[in-house]
């Protein structure tokens, strides 16, 4: 899907660049041909010619290419990235973005019996267990106290249900599972809560009790994943299952 829209949006933009180069004059042409390339500042070159910034909507005098393949002027994207390291034009995410989940422990296990909608599959089984704390600098109340909580996950063992408790791994590490803010059961503020990556805490029970049988969830799950920069690119790096993870066995 993501793909897809990246590829589109690029279509677009080399759609614009050739409409822009037919109504430029002969002369301008010219020049721009004559200035040729620039060099980057990681050494790789760009055609000068080729592209209007978006943020500024001018040619980039000093070009910067991101790794989904847009440009922009280096000063432009530069202030942008210092707010939110995403690309303007197609949404990519950029660097690794980290959550403000307190410390804890992901621990997986798999069991034999099935999931309702997945007879033929076991059942893989997160813990998540988050101690009782204090806030720190960047939670919404530092110093204030929070309690200890116990979370569950459930996921068919197949291979999209391993692909997503790996991306769920992933998020763990980054610390985007959980955040304190207020329940949203209860009302209270200052509690371990989910951060918009929806879990499965039953097994049965379909999506109004957060079990199954839910046909669409492992995508849901995935896209959400996607949303906080967390995708299959980045499932290889040993990097990212360091932090507070343990019992990990895929
Ligand atoms: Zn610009
Ligand atoms: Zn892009």
């Amino acid at each position: 899907m993501i793909n897809l829209i990246r590829s589109v949006f690029q279509q677009n933009l080399r759609g614009l660049s050739v409409s822009s180069s037919n109504t430029t004059l002969p002369s301008s042409r010219k020049t721009r041909s004559l200035a040729g390339t620039i060099r980057q500042s990681d050494g790789s070159t760009i055609k000068t010619s080729e592209e209007d910034c978006c943020i500024c909507m001018d040619k980039c005098t000093i070009p910067k290419r991101l790794g989904c393949g847009h440009i922009f002027c280096k000063e432009c994207i530069d202030t942008q990235f210092k707010y939110k390291a995403t690309c303007p034009a197609c949404g990519a995410v950029f660097g690794r973005l980290y959550g403000d989940q307190p410390p804890g422990t992901m621990t997986i296990y798999t069991q034999s019996a099935s999931l309702p909608g997945y007879p033929d599959d076991g059942t893989i089984e997160i813990r998540y267990n988050i101690p009782a704390g204090k806030q720190q600098e960047n939670h919404p109340t530092p110093g204030a106290y929070y309690e200890a909580i116990n979370r569950p996950g459930f996921l068919p063992d197949n291979e999209k249900g391993r692909l997503v408790c790996k991306l769920l791994n992933v998020a763990f590490s980054r610390k985007q599972i959980f955040t304190i803010g207020r329940s949203r059961t209860t009302g209270k503020d200052g509690v371990v809560t989910w951060n918009d990556i929806h879990h499965k805490t039953r097994r049965e029970g379909g999506p109004p009790r957060f079990g199954y049988p839910d046909p669409s969830y492992l995508d849901r799950v995935t896209e959400e994943l996607q949303v906080k920069g967390v995708t299959e690119d980045t499932l290889d790096d040993p990097d990212e299952y360091k932090e507070y993870t343990r019992v990990i066995k895929y």
